[in-house]
């Protein structure tokens, strides 16, 4: 049985990274970085001052102390956006504020903490170390430096560098769009009435919210019925855009017919089953330069499968330079069975306390069972050849930016 790193690894290499736009920063917050961005300026752009005080030449102050005050002249006072319209002479200072340039002739800024004034003339009561609380031209930032790599997810700290080195526009990549499609006889969707014979169609927005989360924009273009022709319709809606996914059909029951309609429209399919519990089968190919996801319908397993396959293509399309959760160790804090041959992602609730992980099970793990998906904030990854975990086990959790909670 095809192992699932091996399907992961064939998902990957027929992945192409999507193409850019433009846009203004303020609109980045968790886009990708499409370039590399360079600084076209210095910053700080001048020496300034790093506190509120007094412009200096340290030759005039290096014996001042506590009882021994150095007394110089006041000539000026340069606020922070204003330029220094004189330079600082001997025997001179200029009151300077926080971010303003320093000006010519000065070498130190004192703090107004070490100093009194009366009048025109500021007795100065420390000497500090020459160059002290000055912010040197280009620390921060010099023209020219890379600020940011092209695949950079911009989150906080990344804009606000983009906005500190004055750049209104940045190139992102494109958001994959993706069309979202469930089949079934049995489903209802919002503007159905739930008769009897109905479950209400839950796929399509667990998929959607989860191509959200990926960074994509979902097209949900609702529900083929089981017969060929519906089948055939819906799927020909959805081959817009850059990825499809269908949930359910994708069986081999007697009115599972996505496989069957995919390969008439085409579809050169890379693979139809994996090794994975919740999830098997789940198909992937190529209809034309579109990839085509058949995930299958047991709402664990639609979502599993998703997170474990599509979740890392979107990533990859959408021009990121990682693609996985963050994966750690914990150690298991209830004994759990398993039916060993595939690899299991069992939906979990991971906790931090005393310096490390510890993980259990979110209980009943059915692949109906959507609950074991709300309660859980981590998958554990156990491997096919594992039967059962024992209580104080280290094993390899999933974390899927669900809160943690920790002491
Ligand atoms: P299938 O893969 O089509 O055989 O579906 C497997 C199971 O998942 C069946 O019990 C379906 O009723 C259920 N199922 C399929 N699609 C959905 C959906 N969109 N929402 C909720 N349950 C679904
Ligand atoms: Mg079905």
């Amino acid at each position: 049985m095809r192992q699932v790193e091996d399907a992961i690894k064939i998902v990957l290499d027929n992945i192409k990274v999507l193409g850019t736009e433009r846009i203004p920063i303020q609109d980045s917050f968790g886009r990708v970085l499409g370039e590399d961005v360079n600084s076209s300026i210095y910053l700080p752009p001048w020496d300034n001052s790093a506190m509120d005080g007094y412009a200096v030449k340290w030759d005039d102050i290096k014996e001042a102390a506590k009882e021994r005050s150095a007394n110089l002249k006041i000539t000026g006072d340069i606020r922070a956006g204003s330029m220094p319209d004189k330079p600082v002479g001997k025997g001179e200072a200029i009151r300077i504020m926080t971010g303003a340039p320093v000006p010519d002739g000065a070498d130190t800024v004192v703090r107004v903490e070490d100093t009194k004034y009366e009048g025109d003339v500021v007795s100065i009561f420390r000497s500090g170390k020459k160059g002290e609380n000055i912010r040197k031209r280009g620390e921060n930032v010099k023209e020219g430096d890379m600020v940011l790599k092209k695949g950079t997810l911009i989150g906080s700290g990344q804009l606000g560098s983009l906005a500190m080195i004055g750049k209104p526009v940045v190139t992102v990549f494109r958001r994959p769009v993706v069309n979202v499609m469930s089949t079934g006889d049995e489903l209802a969707d919002f503007d159905e009435k739930l008769t009897e014979n109905k479950i209400p169609n839950s796929n399509s927005y667990a998929v959607a919210s989860q191509v959200i989360e990926a960074g994509g924009v979902p097209h949900v273009v609702g529900i083929a019925r089981d017969t060929k022709e519906s089948t055939r319709e819906k799927i020909g809606q959805g081959l817009v855009g850059d990825m499809l996914i269908v949930s359910g059909g994708v069986s081999v029951g007697k009115y599972d017919f996505v496989k069957d309609i995919l390969k008439e429209y085409g579809i050169d399919m890379k693979f139809w089953t994996v090794g994975i519990r919740p999830g098997h089968p789940i198909a992937f190919g190529i209809v034309g330069e579109r990839p085509v996801f058949g995930l299958p319908g047991n709402p664990v397993s639609t979502m599993v499968t998703f997170e474990v396959f599509a979740r890392p293509a979107l990533m990859k399309m959408g021009g990121h330079t990682s693609y996985f959760r963050p994966t750690v160790d914990a150690v298991v804090e209830e004994e759990f069975h398993d039916r060993p041959g595939r690899t299991h992602y069992v939906r979990a609730i991971a906790r931090y306390k005393d310096g490390k992980y510890l993980v259990r099970s979110t209980g009943t793990q059915g692949s109906g069972v959507l609950m074991s998906m709300a309660y859980a904030n981590s998958f554990m990854v156990l491997p096919p050849d594992k039967e059962k975990v024992l209580v104080g086990e280290i094993v390899k959790v999933q974390l899927i930016g669900r809160p943690i909670e920790h002491d």
